[in-house]
């Protein structure tokens, strides 16, 4: 067992109070990017990258109407759907990475998206990151996507001291009920972008500041 993956009572127990609080605090998180498959969730997800969940559900709305299936992704020239996304910033990396892993299902996987980590990981341009968030939000297979707000929350709380987002999801996997991994996923990034964004934590109203390295150093507030 890697050392980032071994368990800890102590740990477990922090991570699920965090949970519980959070859960309370925002309730139950639905995924934050619009999409009806898992293959669409995989191309909103690649998009997201450096973007927003806002800038990319404009786009999807109309690609996806206009361009639902793996195959309409094969078959499409990399400048046209370069012009597509161009909005979502990095457009010709990510016009590359989504036609070739369109490619990629319909040649190797017969049109249909895997769902395993190992298979999702073998396509162009799929990280373990996206491949959580498939697995997690579209086929309800345990996944604990580590995106920023991830990283730099588990750190200030002090479970995690590591900014390498593989020792991070190894971590906080070993330690959560795998039930728990996507919601507790969702939990954390919605925590980061209302009370907790980079630069201006407002630890003194923290819902989970007892339980935050950084933020029982702060007085209580009352609200
Ligand atoms: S206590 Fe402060 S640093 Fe810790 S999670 Fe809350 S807002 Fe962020």
């Amino acid at each position: 067992m890697p050392a980032s993956a071994v368990k800890s009572v102590a740990l477990k127990r922090k991570l699920t109070e965090i949970y519980d609080r959070l859960l309370a605090a925002y309730g139950p998180q639905k995924c934050f990017l619009n999409h009806e498959t898992p293959f669409q969730l995989l191309v909103a997800t690649i998009l997201s990258a450096q973007c927003t969940d806002k800038m990319v559900n404009r786009v999807t709305e109309s690609l996806f109407r206009d361009y639902p299936e793996p195959a309409d992704f094969a078959a499409m020239e990399v400048e046209k759907l370069e012009k597509l996304i161009h909005s979502c910033g990095y457009y010709r990396a990510k016009a590359k990475n989504i036609i070739a892993a369109a490619r990629a299902i319909e040649e190797r996987f017969h049109s249909k998206i895997p769902n395993t980590m190992e298979e999702l990981t073998s396509l162009p341009g799929v990280g373990r990151k996206t491949a959580n968030v498939v697995l997690a939000d579209a086929f309800g297979v345990p996944g604990l996507p580590v995106d920023t707000h991830v990283k730099r929350i588990m750190n200030l709380t002090g479970a995690v001291r590591t900014e390498d987002p593989e020792k991070i999801e190894a971590r906080l996997s070993a330690n959560l009920a795998p039930e728990k991994w996507g919601e507790f996923s969702h939990l954390v990034i919605q925590h980061g972008r209302s009370r907790c964004p980079a630069g201006r934590p407002d630890c003194a109203h923290c819902e989970i500041r007892t339980l935050c390295a950084r933020g029982s150093k702060h007085p209580e507030k009352k609200a």
